[in-house]
């Protein structure tokens, strides 16, 4: 019951999450106004809003004016339930897995900003550090002191990752008549201090390392597949958040696994 319970939760706020992906790069409200189509401008109908179904009995098409809703939506809102619920398995029942929840909600939200539109907003990720650091204080929790290491090694890694690009990367590719865009952005630092203070220290480690990983794979694929032309930027939010569940849901054991392995 309590599992049903939870990928509900997880399926609504799903849907919550696609209209914050929409509205938060456009500087629009979440709240206001009620969710509308954005080219007939109507009211989504409460029975038209029902997560994931309703995209499929819709045929993934506006009622209005047969606009199409991307598949994000149904996508966003499953992938929402399927993660609450892995961290139901995982850290439940407690505050740490409503606190694993809240940072799975804000890696859907800003990893998706980020792939469409490359920018991770501050008004998001700066409350979100806050409330990794905050949430630290409840009992069950990796504590204040583990969750302030945390952020301030994925600080440390943001800023580390830009002096290399800044001071020794890009000369040498520019000397080689490369033309490369940076890696990274600024909203990259709030966003990996983020992950870090929900994470601590040790899962944030890995993390790090999980996120670099697939960015390099996914890089050499869409290099393979002629989808990265020169220059062009791929956004590395979407790999911090891929690094950040990663660290979430394996990071203990891996680091237990990492320090046991050099101990022999
Ligand atoms: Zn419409």
């Amino acid at each position: 019951m309590t599992w049903a319970l939870v990928g509900l939760l997880g399926l609504m706020l799903g849907s919550f999450f696609n209209v914050c992906i929409h509205r938060l790069p456009r500087g629009q409200s979440i709240i206001t106004p009620p969710s509308h189509c954005p080219r007939c401008r109507r009211r989504i109908r409460p029975w038209d809003n029902i997560p994931v179904l309703s995209w499929f009995l819709l045929r993934g098409r506006c009622r209005d004016c047969g606009k199409p809703i991307p598949v994000r939506y149904p996508a966003v809102e499953l992938l929402t339930g399927l993660l609450f619920v892995a961290c139901w398995a995982r850290f439940g029942p407690g505050w740490e897995a409503l606190r694993a929840m809240l940072f799975v909600g804000l890696l859907v939200v800003l990893a998706l900003v980020d792939l469409e539109h490359t920018i991770l907003p501050f008004r998001l990720s700066l409350p979100g550090l806050a409330a990794g650091l905050g949430t630290a204080f409840l009992p069950g929790t990796i504590g204040i002191a583990d969750a302030l290491w945390g952020a301030a090694a994925g600080a440390a890694f943001v800023l580390a990752s830009w002096a290399l690009w800044r001071f020794l990367l890009a000369p040498v590719f520019r000397r080689f008549g490369v033309d490369q865009r940076e890696g990274m952005g600024g909203g990259d630092l709030p966003f990996a201090a983020l992950i870090g203070a929900f994470l601590g220290s040790a899962a944030t480690l890995v993390a790090l390392a999980a996120s670099v990983a697939s960015g390099v794979v996914v890089g050499l694929i869409l290099r393979h597949a002629g989808r990265s032309g020169k220059g062009q930027h791929i956004p590395f939010g979407p790999f911090l958040a891929i690094g950040a569940l990663v660290g979430l849901f394996f990071g203990s054991a891996i680091a237990a696994w990492y320090l046991g392995y050099l101990r022999g």
